[in-house]
């Protein structure tokens, strides 16, 4: 889920206007870095999270309902001692976001049911001992079209850029350019009203994490800081709105979405991915 800064409104990040380009306007943003026990922490809470994605993989096909998904995901994290981060997360309903096909992020889960040919996108956040994990994964609904198939590889690929740009030496635009130059490369948008963040004992810390920008500015990456990158990719224009229920951000020209999640830890020795089952 996207971070949710109190110098902003609505659900979810928004970018200040005074940095249109993606770096980072006013102070430096205060990062706290983590210990190897607090790492280990998240690393747990990681597991149950991606555990979830893992398990919804076989649930995600044409008839079923994105409230019977959202159950399944709410059963295994509490089974698992976790507590679903995203249930009353600003009065949000629901333990995780269900967002098919023009539905960019936060899509609320209900009665709508799967359709072959759709994709959706599934955000998981689960709290652990005091420690949050978050990500997300696009799946594709029985078979989808080529174009649909390309957005979520890309957008896939564009995460694991941004994860690769996570080590120290490197500063927080080369993760954000990392990821847009492989989204805009593919020819698709990369959605700028909501962005990555901080993580750890809260879901969403500093710094904001813009999917764009450019190199070499912005906080030096060191050892401990944790991060929960997440491109939100668009297949046509990058504009998106937010719906009347306050949540559901979908594309403004009514074509596809793609997003990809994962929390990852920046160590001496490189990128280390959380949430991995
Ligand atoms: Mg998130």
């Amino acid at each position: 889920m996207r971070g949710a800064g109190r110098r902003f409104k609505g659900s979810g990040f928004r970018i200040s206007p005074l940095s249109g380009d993606g770096s980072q306007a006013g102070p430096e943003p205060m990062i706290i870095r983590k210990s190897a026990e607090e790492i280990d922490k998240m690393r747990r809470a990681g597991r149950i999270v991606a555990g979830v994605l893992d398990m919804l993989e076989e649930h995600v096909r044409p008839g079923v309902r994105t409230e019977s998904l959202n159950r399944l995901a709410d059963d295994f994290i509490r089974r698992k001692g976790g507590i679903p981060s995203f249930l009353g997360y600003r009065g949000f309903p629901a333990s995780i976001c269900t967002s098919i096909n023009d539905v960019v992020v936060h899509g609320i889960p209900g009665k709508e049911r799967l359709k072959e040919g759709d994709i959706i996108g599934i955000d998981v956040g689960v709290i652990l001992d005091g420690y949050h994990a978050d990500a997300a994964r696009t799946y594709p609904v029985g078979e989808v079209s080529d174009t649909a198939q390309r957005l979520m590889e890309v957008t896939r690929a564009s995460l694991d850029a941004g994860i690769a740009a996570c080590r120290p030496g490197n500063r927080l635009g080369d993760v954000s350019n990392s990821i847009q130059r492989v989204v805009e490369g593919g020819g698709f948008s990369v959605v700028v009203q909501f962005v990555g963040h901080g993580i750890g004992k809260e879901m969403h810390e500093e710094p904001q994490i813009p999917n764009f920008g450019p190199p070499g500015r912005g906080p030096l990456l060191q050892p401990g800081m944790t991060f929960a990158l997440e491109p939100m990719v668009n297949e046509g224009a990058w504009e998106v709105r937010v719906e009347e229920d306050g949540w559901t951000v979908r594309t403004v020209d009514g074509k596809l979405s793609a997003h990809f999640e994962h929390t990852v830890a920046v160590t001496e020795g490189g990128p280390e991915i959380l949430t991995l089952p």
